[in-house]
């Protein structure tokens, strides 16, 4: 297995550049969708949740109502403590087995974690960050996920800088232009991919520290 992690902004374009490397043969470990896999009707997580910050949580078919949650721990730190300490180890379980899965295998295994700048992951072989300029992305939120501009710009404000992002890269991709711009520099991370030597067949993945994960809500986008 070649581990390497993924990140970029929201809205930056990380699903896209992962659906262009799943294309290409690459195994796809999508933190957001194991964090709502996670909390699904019925699960531990959910019931955590439920228990530690009442029934208003719960939409009315059962479901985490995301946006109450978000509301809950956007003004009170010592909540987003405890939803993070409820969500974080059982996204962490999940994500190593995938990768335990994966370990005696020769994939390319493609770890998108939206905040792995804000919290760093040890163990990754390199990190891949899709950059976009903040106009761009205002843009694109406003444009294709009806974000209203205040909206985009706040949650993009409690997440790390682009230059931040970009200090932590190992290889960027641009995604400041179409689609037809991304596919020479796919083809170009693909073959950087491919040069990365294989980790060990017994490879360890890192148990995250607790509340070592995302400093703001795991809120949809
Ligand atoms: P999130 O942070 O919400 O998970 P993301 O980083 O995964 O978002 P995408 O969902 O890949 O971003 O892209 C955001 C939006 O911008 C989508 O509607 C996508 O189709 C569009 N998009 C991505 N790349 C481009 C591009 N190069 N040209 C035009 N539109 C794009």
């Amino acid at each position: 297995m070649i581990l390497v992690g993924l990140t970029g902004g929201i809205g930056s374009g990380k699903s896209t550049v992962s659906s262009l490397l799943e294309g290409k043969g690459a195994v796809i470990i999508d933190a957001d969708a194991i964090v709502r896999e996670v909390q699904l009707p019925g699960s531990p997580v959910l019931s955590e949740l439920a228990a530690k910050f009442g029934p208003e949580v719960l939409a009315s078919d059962g479901s985490l109502d995301r946006q109450a949650v978000a509301n809950i721990v956007f003004t009170d730190p010592d909540a987003l403590k405890s939803l993070n300490a409820i969500v974080h180890p059982a996204v962490g379980k999940e994500m190593n087995r995938r990768l335990i899965e994966q370990r005696t295998t020769d994939h390319v295994v493609i770890l998108d974690i939206p905040l792995l700048t804000e919290n760093p992951r040890e163990g990754l072989q390199g990190k891949i960050v899709v950059d976009v300029p903040v106009e761009v992305q205002v843009e694109r939120l406003v444009r294709f996920r009806g974000f209203d501009e205040a909206d985009a710009r706040a949650r993009m404000s409690r997440q790390a800088t682009r230059e931040q992002r970009l200090a932590t890269a190992d290889f960027v991709i641009d995604n400041s232009g179409g689609l037809p711009e991304l596919e020479p520099q796919i083809e170009k991370l693909w073959l950087w991919l491919r040069s990365l030597p294989q980790l060990p067949s017994d490879y360890e993945p890192i148990t995250p520290t607790p509340n070592g994960g995302p400093k703001v809500p795991p809120t949809d986008s």
